[in-house]
């Protein structure tokens, strides 16, 4: 059977290029330029399969639009709050996506931020431009040890993340659609209610997807039913938070602090958090190791090729 010839919208490190040009004829991005709907359309003539589309929304209008030749979509994250599922299903349009293969690096992801806050990091390395030596009293921050990691959305990388928690001797609870059988929820105490899993926590992880339900999730009104000594942690989506009730929560130190690995409209996040000493950011690099990244291509790979032979992929989401 004759190679796919496939079209990759983000430019790929290269060993993922390489595990990509040995399975399909690929056109790669070679600029890194950041590509528009139309540009990645005008790239999908002629050709079989999208690779990659993390920045590409592809909504209804672009399933519409999309040439004759497609026959699948793969998105080079596991969250594809960016794909209109219900389209591509409609259109009859397969779309795959890496599920697993990052779970473990957005986890240690996730603990790095916790730890970060917790250890009030922004305001340590500011210190450093100017230290003027050791005191009892510099920068003191909170132990995690015997806190309880409240985690929203206790999916993969949420269950990943208590099983690091737990090592750090942390007490685990969660909040999901629903309560998880025994042998997954290792102890954790489950809250059907998000505000009672707030409320009851020391260090909140949200790491549910980004859906219609959780969009706006972190308000005012959530927030005021945190201890003034709790952390948050977005490891999730930007949209998850409502930025103003988050700034203003960590000016008025109503929390302790946030780490944030996501953010609302990237890369123009809100220039206020950059002002936070409780606030310890990152450039939405939860999944950015290179074992993670290569596994994220393998598996995207052997999606699209088991498509393409007629045999089931456990990474099909349409
Ligand atoms: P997952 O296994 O699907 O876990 C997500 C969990 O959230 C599921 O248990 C899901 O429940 C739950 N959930 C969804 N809506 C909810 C709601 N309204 N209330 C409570 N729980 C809800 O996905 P994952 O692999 O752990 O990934 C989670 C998310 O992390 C991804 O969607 C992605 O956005 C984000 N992510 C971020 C990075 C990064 O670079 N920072 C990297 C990878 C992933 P159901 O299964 O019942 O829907």
């Amino acid at each position: 059977m004759s190679r796919w010839s496939i079209f990759v919208t983000a430019k790929m490190p290269d060993y993922v290029e390489r595990d990509i040009a040995a399975a399909f004829d690929a056109t790669f991005n070679t600029t890194g330029e950041k590509l528009t709907q139309e540009q990645v359309l005008k790239g999908l003539e002629g050709k079989d399969a999208l690779f990659g589309g993390v920045g590409v929304k592809m909504d209804a209008a672009f399933m519409d639009k999309l040439p004759s030749s497609v026959k699948a979509l793969g998105t080079y994250s596991v969250g594809f709050d960016h794909v209109d599922i219900a389209a591509a299903k409609a259109k009859g349009m397969p779309v795959f996506n890496t599920p697993d293969v990052l779970t473990d690096t957005v986890a240690e992801c996730a603990m790095l931020l916790t730890l970060g806050v917790a250890r009030r990091v922004t305001e340590s390395v500011a210190l450093m431009a100017d230290w003027k030596g050791w005191t009892p009293l510099q920068l003191n921050g909170m132990e995690v040890a015997g806190k309880t990691m409240g985690i929203f959305g206790f999916g993969r990388i949420g269950r990943a993340i208590a099983d690091r928690a737990r090592a750090f001797k942390m007490n685990i609870a969660y909040s999901d659609m629903n309560k998880f059988s025994p042998d997954l929820e290792q102890g954790a105490i489950y809250y059907k209610d998000p505000a009672e899993l707030m409320a009851h926590c020391d260090i909140l992880i949200l790491a549910c997807n980004s859906t219609p339900e959780t969009r706006g999730f972190l308000n005012r009104e959530r927030l005021a039913k945190m201890r003034p000594t709790a952390i948050v942690v977005n490891i999730a989506r930007g949209d998850i938070v409502n930025d103003d009730a988050l700034i203003e929560a960590l000016s008025q130190n109503k929390i302790m602090g946030a780490g944030l690995d996501v953010f609302n409209n990237e890369p123009n996040f809100d220039p206020r958090y950059k002002t936070l000493p409780n606030a310890f950011i990152l450039p939405h690099i939860g999944s950015s190791t290179v074992e993670a990244r290569r596994r994220m291509g393998q598996i995207l790979i052997e999606g699209l090729l088991a498509f393409k032979d007629g045999k089931p992929a456990r990474n099909r989401l349409a």
